[in-house]
């Protein structure tokens, strides 16, 4: 029985053990795949000002059955050890769930990013890379860090900066850390993947219709309401992408600031530049202001997409919740009591190793780009285009039928990287769906997502570990 208040490393392993006791795997085998393997704790002096700060910072490497490990970097003064290998062990499960080749990793610094010019932001980055550096704990073919809550691609570019000053020559170098500007060595569409990747996967459930029914949906994503929590990266992109191609209807956005409503619906792309012109999201027009900022979690609506941390939807609020379905766009927002209060009440949660495992999944896609030195699509492109247009012109020929020229560009074009990388981002995210699904419909007493989700991911992470004979 689950803890009535578990803090966000006892959700996950709450979480595992429900999942772990529908598989046959053997109990010590369980018990590798769930511990952290290696965990660095590390304190660093920074210069701000004219005084010295301590910063204590972390990365930790859930898992070293595949290799290099792979996870972001988290900036936030809420940051500790047992946040970090919560976010750490998700990311083996999330890795195998999408069959991205890696073992699972998270890093923290324990700092408020809003209270540091970019100069001091820099300089923390550095230092924390080099105490990284020393300890082995980067590399291309060791551990490679992303963009999380709090950073983005500007302290990627630092990362990959002074890592290359240590390691002079090393060919890879730009594989060690991915989320890079696409001039710095980046891949275009690593930015939008992780909220591009929501979206299938809320379009793949939402689409599903024996789903929809029992909740009393019509299939499909036109029309249906959302509300987001956490305009940051994931939480922007899952809205203007759900917006703009599932003809969502976005009624609600809680931000740091404050929590805003409009029944009429909210255009995303103009809410981000009204909040990059004014610095809060609250005024918008056409929209009211709620009492506080968590009232929105608890709205009527189809979609709840939590974006921003993790535990905001517990034991305390979770009888309130009126969506329908929940994505869990950000990691652990839904802590596993509040779980069970949701499922009982029907609502379907779509589980953070699932959902927002988009990020990862363009990631891998950016270090292979890094170790073949090459943009994807840069030696077929010209060749598939003259071989459509080739086909195109036997086509004229054959019927006597002329294609215009509009139609025929589109039919002729060849993939660009952004290309390749939303449809290998596609791709990956309806597989792992029907997986899960699969899973969920065929497994006794496996009722949720979330279970689902794990049944798959360790069933095969434990078939690594017998590959390489340590568990024969
Ligand atoms: P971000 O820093 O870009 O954005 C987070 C936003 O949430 C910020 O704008 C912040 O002001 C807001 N916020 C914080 N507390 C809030 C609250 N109580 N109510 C409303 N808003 C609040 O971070 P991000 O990269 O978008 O990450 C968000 C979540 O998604 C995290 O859980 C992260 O681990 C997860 N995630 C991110 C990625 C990625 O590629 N960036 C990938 C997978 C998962």
């Amino acid at each position: 029985m689950a803890k009535s208040t578990p803090n966000f490393y006892e959700s996950v392993q709450n979480n595992f053990d429900k999942a772990a006791a529908l598989t046959t795997i053997p109990k010590g085998l369980l018990d590798q795949i769930k511990v952290c393997n290696a965990v660095y704790q590390m304190r660093f002096p920074v210069r701000i000002g004219n005084q010295y700060k301590v910063v204590e910072a972390y990365r930790v490497q859930h898992s070293h059955h595949r290799l290099p490990t792979k996870g972001g970097i988290r900036y936030s003064i809420h940051v500790n050890q047992e946040e970090v290998m919560a976010l750490a062990s998700l990311m083996s499960y999330k890795c195998a769930l999408v069959d991205v080749p890696f073992g699972g990793a998270k890093g923290g610094v324990k700092i408020s990013p809003r209270k540091y010019t970019q100069d001091q932001l820099e300089r923390i980055t550095r230092r924390y890379t080099t105490e990284l550096v020393r300890k082995n704990f980067i590399g291309p073919g060791i551990d490679v860090p992303a963009p999380d809550y709090g950073t983005s691609s500007k302290e990627m570019t630092w990362i990959l900066d002074t890592y290359v000053a240590f390691r002079n020559g090393e060919i890879d170098a730009a594989g060690c850390v991915t989320g890079k500007p696409v001039t710095q060595n980046g891949i275009r569409g690593r930015t939008e993947a992780t909220g591009r990747g929501v979206f299938y996967g809320l379009r793949e459930l939402l689409n599903n219709k024996k789903e929809m029914e029992a909740l009393g949906l019509e299939p499909g994503m036109a029309g249906k309401t959302m509300v987001i929590q956490g305009l940051g990266n994931v939480g922007s992109y899952t809205g203007t992408i759900s917006q703009d191609e599932g003809d969502v209807k976005i009624i609600a956005v809680s931000e740091y600031e404050g929590a805003i409503y409009s029944e009429k619906g909210i255009d995303i792309q103009k809410l981000i530049k009204f909040r990059k012109e004014t610095g809060s999201i609250v005024g918008f027009p056409g929209t009211k202001k709620m009492a506080k900022r968590e009232d929105a979690l608890e709205l009527e609506c189809d979609i709840l997409v939590p974006a921003a941390l993790e535990n905001v939807i517990h034991k305390g609020n979770a009888k309130k919740i009126k969506a329908k379905i929940i994505g869990e766009a950000a990691n652990g927002p839904v802590t596993s009591s509040a779980e069970e209060i949701l499922l009982k009440k029907g609502i379907i949660v779509v589980p953070d190793m699932y959902l927002n495992a988009g990020g990862v999944t363009v990631s891998y896609f950016e270090w292979l780009k890094n170790l073949s030195h090459m943009r994807f699509g840069r030696m077929e492109k010209r060749f598939n285009s003259q071989t459509y247009l080739n086909l195109v012109d036997q086509f004229e020929r054959m019927t006597g039928k002329s294609v215009s020229e509009k139609e025929k560009s589109i039919l002729t074009r060849g993939a660009d990287e952004i290309d390749l990388v939303r449809s290998g981002l596609e791709e990956t995210m309806v597989n792992a769906f029907q997986q899960i699904r699969e899973i969920k419909a065929r497994k006794k007493r496996c009722e949720d997502y979330r279970s689902a989700a794990f049944v798959n991911a360790l069933t095969k992470i434990a078939s690594d570990y017998m590959n390489m004979g340590v568990f024969p």
